[in-house]
């Protein structure tokens, strides 16, 4: 984890570097073309050219009236005589041909020499070859400085959001977390209030929670409620090109702060600069120095200072420990996924400036949309707006809300893509797979849809009822979450005797759901109960010499095991299997009634 958190972040400096340097070499092969053409239009300017043997040639006949030449160019202007225009030629070597027509010259040839000083014009190429890369280095170097924030204050915080309309109102559900906050507003409005009865008020709060649960949204609303300053900046902003550079936005944001007290400063993504010091290794080092200005600032705050950090992260365990110490990140709240009642007061806060039909209810939405998080919902409910006036409805209604709920999860339907008959085939029987096995898997929600019309990036898809919400899952249920997610692929091994790429991301996901039953939950039997998620290859070693190899075949058996369990019950259902691929391959869609009726006897 920690490691794939520092390609990110490497990623992203590639990525600047590699536009900066991109426009370096456009530029100069810009420069390099103009050059060439200029030359070349030089050269071929005048159309009577005059050969260089010919050149030798006329100065020997004594035909040759006027030489005229620039100093330090190669090209000459020759006048031949009883011939209107003047000719161009173009000498290797100026010098020895001075030589040689000196010594016409002195035989006594009459030539008219003359030696013109560099003009400015002819200049002007050379000029720019010699100087313009320069230029453009320098010029790209206030770029990047720029970019960086360091010449310019302006990019570092975002002045307009000063100050926050959010209020506590405008967070849905979270009422506990919110009476946890409250006391924080409460601080900020009164400071004075808790100095007097020696109260030491937290500096740091630290928002766990997945992303779209609302911790910025409650950061916001804990600066509205107090009417503080909310600064804020993302910890994947701090994390720069240039050594150093991270540290000084720290300071110079708490400067900030400082000037603005009492306020609010908000560090969304902090496991960018705030995960665990290990190595130190290029990048690191880097981040340790912005980690460390943090800590630095955090402990320098006085009692007098009204400055309350907030910071969010979706990764806790990532986190240095060295941050949650005592006056620095010393509380921590936990932002969870919204429950049912949550919700629905979140359905209802952004349906309150929607057009919604009367009867669509609001109630049976959430019940129908168990963990996801409030930025989805809010995105649902939008999407549904946009679907509704396309479908030029008076209002919102169920349908177009079970049309954003499927855009949201799986993509848009893409109904006019042209699929071949293989492929139809192919994507029936994956997903007739997936809903053939998952019914026969006691702990598996039931189907709602398949389909084999194409939507996102897939190719088909199995759609289940959510259920009420969760919050612990089995091993039983785990396990056979995996075969279900295999069906797809044993369907396609046990019926064509292919597999295909189409189920990449079933595997991705099962290999996931596998690792972390193994490393996470201590679901493996051989292993025992011990967490070995985002440990160094040192720490994990303390359990045994080929403690890596160990987990790794544990994963694989666990994936095996479930593989072999997902062609068994194909193999026994084989009828089902077959009766509702070919339904697909007629109908492209099934629904949950007549999805149970393939298993309803006679
Ligand atoms: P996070 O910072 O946790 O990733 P955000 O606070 O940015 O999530 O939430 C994104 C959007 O989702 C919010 O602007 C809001 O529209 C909606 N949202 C999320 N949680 C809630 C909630 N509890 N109440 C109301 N709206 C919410
Ligand atoms: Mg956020
Ligand atoms: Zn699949």
């Amino acid at each position: 984890m920690n490691k794939k958190d520092k390609d990110k972040n490497d990623k992203k400096e590639n990525k600047k570097l590699l536009i900066s340097l991109l426009i370096l070499l456009l530029l100069i092969v810009l420069i390099a073309g103009l050059a060439i053409f200029y030359v070349n239009i030089k050269g071929k300017e005048d159309e009577n050219t005059l050969a260089y043997t010919d050149l030798i040639k006329q100065i020997s006949y004594g035909n040759v009236e006027k030489i005229e030449m620039t100093v330090g160019s190669t090209t000459l202007k020759v006048k031949i005589k009883n011939e209107e225009k003047e000719k161009t030629a173009i000498v290797q070597n100026t010098e020895s041909f001075m030589e040689f027509v000196q010594t016409k010259v002195a035989e006594g040839n009459e030539i008219e020499l003359i030696q013109k000083p560099r003009s400015v014009l002819s200049q002007i190429p050379s000029v720019i070859i010699t100087f313009l890369p320069t230029a453009i280095m320098l010029a790209l170097f206030i770029m990047i400085f720029k970019m960086q924030g360091l010449g310019e204050k302006g990019k570092v915080y975002d002045e307009t959001e000063k100050k926050t309309k959010v209020k506590f109102d405008d967070v849905a559900g979270l009422e506990e977390e919110k009476e946890e906050l409250i006391e924080i507003v409460d601080f900020l409005k009164k400071p004075e209030k808790y100095a007097k009865m020696g109260a030491k008020i937290p500096r740091g709060v630290l928002l766990y929670g997945k992303p779209g649960t609302g911790k910025t949204l409650i950061a916001k609303a804990i600066a509205g409620e107090a009417n503080v300053p909310f600064i804020s900046m993302s910890g994947s902003e701090f994390i720069e090109m240039f050594a150093g550079l991270g540290a000084s936005r720290v300071r110079k944001l708490f400067e900030k702060a400082r000037r603005m007290a009492p306020c609010i400063v908000f560090i969304d993504e902090i496991d960018a600069i705030g995960a665990r010091r290990t190595s130190n290794s290029g990048a690191e080092t880097e981040n340790n120095q912005t980690l460390n200005q943090l800590l630095v600032e955090m402990d320098g705050f006085s009692s007098e200072e009204t400055i309350i950090v907030l910071a969010a992260t979706n990764r806790p365990e990532m986190l240095d420990k060295a941050l949650l110490r005592p006056g620095r990140f010393d509380r921590q709240i936990t932002i969870p996924t919204p429950d049912l009642k949550g919700r629905l007061e979140i359905l209802k806060i952004h349906s309150k400036d929607k057009k919604i039909s009367d009867d669509l209810n609001l109630e049976s939405i959430a019940e129908d949309t168990a963990g996801f998080t409030g930025a989805e919902l809010a995105n649902i409910l939008n999407e549904a707006a946009i679907i509704a006036t396309k479908r030029k409805h008076d209002g919102i209604e169920i349908d177009d809300i079970e049309e954003a709920v499927k855009k949201v999860t799986v993509g848009l339907e893409k109904r006019q893509r042209v699929i071949s008959e293989k492929d139809k085939k192919l994507t029936a029987y994956h997903e007739a797979g997936h809903a053939v096995v998952s019914k026969y898997l006691p702990t598996q929600a039931d189907v709602k849809e398949v389909s084999i019309i194409p939507r996102g990036v897939a190719g088909g898809y199995t759609m289940y009822k959510t259920d009420e919400d969760k919050y612990y899952i089995s091993k039983t249920e785990m396990q056979e979450k995996l075969i279900a997610l295999l069906g797809g692929r044993a369907a396609e091994k046990l019926v064509l005797d292919d597999i295909s790429t189409g189920a990449s991301n079933d595997i991705e996901v099962a290999t996931k759901i596998a690792r972390d039953m193994v490393t996470k939950y201590g679901m493996s039997d051989t292993l025992g109960p011990i967490d070995f998620q985002g440990k160094e290859p040192y720490e994990i070693q303390m359990f045994g010499e080929n403690i890596g190899d160990k987990i790794g075949q544990e994963v694989k058996r666990l994936i095996d095991t479930a593989y072999n369990d997902a062609l068994t019950l194909l193999n026994e259902h084989r009828d089902k299997l077959d009766k509702i691929a070919l339904s697909l391959l007629e109908k492209e869609k099934i629904n949950e009634e007549d999805f149970k009726k393939f298993f309803e006897e006679g």
